[in-house]
């Protein structure tokens, strides 16, 4: 997913070395130094496709398969890259201030959506056994996906290799509405078992919600939509999920549509603080879209 963007980090899209095809650095704003992206989804594909989604869809993929085991090769050779410090030689992130240099976490992202990769469960098995044996145990592992296919028994295994592994998962919540939601993330996939399984996910460990809030055509979100997020949160809690974070941002790089625009940085301060009041118990974090205003 993200961010996905998404599947994908607020800041995240594949890029790094050109020769690689699964794995790529990234210099990330919400993980404060390195994050090493992993991309399951080569051939683009996507069960949403969100408005403001950044993967550039209109050139054709390079790769269309996962070559599982390239795929090692490449994750091995990047660790070892931010060990010796070879990746800091690399042009794109030489000039990496010293506070920022350092990996911060491996994350499941990408150009569609992690899970639908068959093999899913062997991949987080493959990622976890190579980051141990190169000397990253502490490193984090995480997941960002919009939900849709979190509740597959084989997805689930996957992610409690993780919950054992002191994985997180990051969870795409753009919407309050069904409507909305539509408007969004252009899916045919019903609002509400996004939301069942968010909150399933929730009652099991603790889980991140992403939400990206953007204006459209001009048009932030309304109160309304606002107010129906923070219900849907809320519904979350009353149901006996663990939220650690919302981390609410908004469109960084270039969207898929024409009219998607990011909201203006006292808009999303707003769009928090309203989240923040309705669910003081959970940390809410921004990510403002670094353009001027
Ligand atoms: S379409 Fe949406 S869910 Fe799919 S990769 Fe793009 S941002 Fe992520």
């Amino acid at each position: 997913m993200p961010a996905n963007d998404g599947p994908r980090a607020p800041d995240g899209r594949p890029g790094g070395p050109a020769e690689n095809l699964y794995v790529y650095p990234v210099l990330s704003r919400r993980a404060r130094g390195i994050s090493i992206g992993i991309n399951l989804n080569p051939d683009k594909v996507c069960n949403f496709d969100c408005i403001y989604c950044q993967v550039d869809r209109t050139t054709s993929p390079t790769v269309r398969e996962v070559d599982e085991s390239r795929l090692r090769e490449e994750l091995t050779a990047m660790l070892r890259e931010a060990k010796d410090g070879a990746l800091y030689e690399r042009p794109e992130f030489r000039d990496v201030p010293e506070g920022l240099r350092g990996v911060r976490d491996i994350t499941f992202a990408g150009d569609g959506e992690p899970p639908s990769y068959a093999n899913f469960e062997g991949v987080v098995k493959d990622v976890l056994a190579i980051r141990n044996a190169e000397g990253f145990r502490g490193l984090k592992v995480i997941v960002l996906t919009n939900a849709t296919l979190i509740d597959r028994p084989k997805v689930r295994r996957a992610l409690r290799l993780l919950d054992a592994d002191h994985g997180e998962l990051w969870l795409k919540l753009d919407a309050g509405t069904e409507a909305y939601y539509k408007v969004i993330d252009r899916t045919t996939i019903p609002f509400a078992k996004v939301i069942a399984n968010i909150t399933e996910a929730a009652r099991l460990r603790p889980i991140v919600l992403q939400s990206l809030f953007m204006r459209v055509r001009g048009e932030g979100p309304s109160p309304a939509e606002v107010a129906a997020f923070c219900e849907r949160v809320k519904e979350i809690l009353a149901q006996g999920g663990a939220i650690s974070l919302v981390q609410v941002y908004t469109v960084a790089r270039p969207p898929a549509e024409s009219y998607v625009e990011p909201l203006a940085d006292a808009d999303l301060d707003r769009l928090a603080d309203e989240v923040r009041r309705a669910v003081p118990q959970v940390p809410v974090e921004t990510f403002y879209s670094g353009r001027p205003a």
